[in-house]
């Protein structure tokens, strides 16, 4: 029986959407509702029939839109779909194309849903979201702890960042240590990075950093770079804005360890099972959004109250100190990114 997921929220939730995709291809034809930068990471996947673009904010806007993209999902059979991202809009969108809507019981689209699954507060967002396809004779059903995302970058994916290495004189086996010091939200952003560059040169000369980011996060790597430089050590490799989103996760699965921040790769570096200490400053794993590679490390000041103080991390501090981040320091960092990388965590 073929079904509908709809998830129209960040990359990050996309890709802990995967699991669930997954089970539900095991019944039949899986169709997936994404935002237009969202959907290109599903490309390759094989428990994906397709993906229907829904461009929430430009081309599909307005009742208009959401009527042309709901005739799109009538039209792929689906009887079911499963709401993995909860407004009231794509709730609208189920109910217009005429398939039952399952959903969280928390959701603000729940009114219009057909079943409401429970919410479950302390899960990970990857869990939560595979529950939702749970029997409901049996809402007591847990899903596995080992529960990872998945994503299939393709040949040119991996062909760009032979390139990318290639250019940057990386030797075979050379073993590279990735970066990842950006965020849409400013308070997700230790702003240390350069720092911890430095100290990597000292204790980990034999790696080759590689920062990995959005074409925003430029100015980051050229801090990193300056002080990789600083210190005598090799040209940092800058993957910033260079490769598909696939790409940086064919890159993420050819590096030894990823260092970042509460932001997409490190979600992209669950599905690539890449080692990962994860920094987290105004938001808290328990939120359900923390590392699933098989190694990783969680590094944050939990001892302040103030944490967590936000869904999302703000653009600012609501206490002016930002404590939670510039307290992290980076010999703490090196630390475990030497033992991550080493197989000892
Ligand atoms: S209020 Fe606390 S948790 Fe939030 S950004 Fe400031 S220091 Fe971090």
């Amino acid at each position: 029986m073929p079904t509908a997921v709809l998830q129209t929220s960040f990359l990050g939730d996309m890709i802990l959407t995967t699991p669930l995709l997954e089970r539900l291809a095991r019944e039949g034809e899986v169709h997936v509702v994404a935002t237009p930068a969202n959907a290109a990471v599903l490309a390759n996947h094989p428990a994906v029939s397709s993906v229907l673009v829904y461009d929430k904010r430009k081309a599909d806007a307005g009742v208009a839109g959401l009527r042309r993209v709901a005739a799109r999902l009538r039209a792929t059979g689906a009887t079911t779909a499963y709401m993995a991202q909860g407004s009231w809009r794509t709730a609208a969108l189920a109910r217009l194309a005429g398939v039952e809507s399952v959903g969280f019981d928390t959701s603000a689209g729940r009114w219009l849903y057909s079943r409401r699954v429970t919410y479950r507060q302390h899960w990970h967002h990857a869990q939560r979201l595979w529950a939702l396809a749970s029997d409901p004779r049996n809402d007591a059903l847990r899903p596995p702890d080992a529960l990872r995302p998945s994503l299939y970058p393709g040949a040119l994916d991996i062909a760009h960042v032979t390139a990318l290495l290639d250019a940057a004189g990386v030797v075979v086996g050379e073993p590279l240590l990735a970066l990842a010091p950006g965020s849409v939200w400013a308070t997700k952003r230790w702003p240390l990075y350069d720092a911890l560059a430095r100290e990597l040169v000292a204790r980990m000369p034999e790696y080759r950093v590689v920062v990995i980011g959005a074409a925003g996060d430029a100015p980051l790597a050229a801090a990193i770079h300056t002080a990789v430089q600083e210190r005598g050590g090799p040209p940092v490799i800058d993957a910033t804005g260079k490769l598909s989103l696939l790409g940086s996760a064919a890159l993420l699965a050819r590096c030894a360890v990823l260092a970042t921040n509460d932001s997409a790769p490190l979600h992209l570096a669950s599905a690539m099972n890449t080692p990962t200490v994860a920094l987290f400053g105004p938001t808290v794993p328990a939120m359900g959004f923390g590392p699933l590679a098989d190694r990783h490390v969680v590094l944050g000041r939990d001892e302040l109250p103030c944490r967590p103080c936000s869904a999302h991390g703000g653009q600012g501090c609501p206490l002016g100190h930002w404590t939670c981040m510039r307290e992290v320091a980076p010999t703490t960092v090196v630390e475990q990114i030497e033992q991550v990388a080493q197989g000892a965590l």
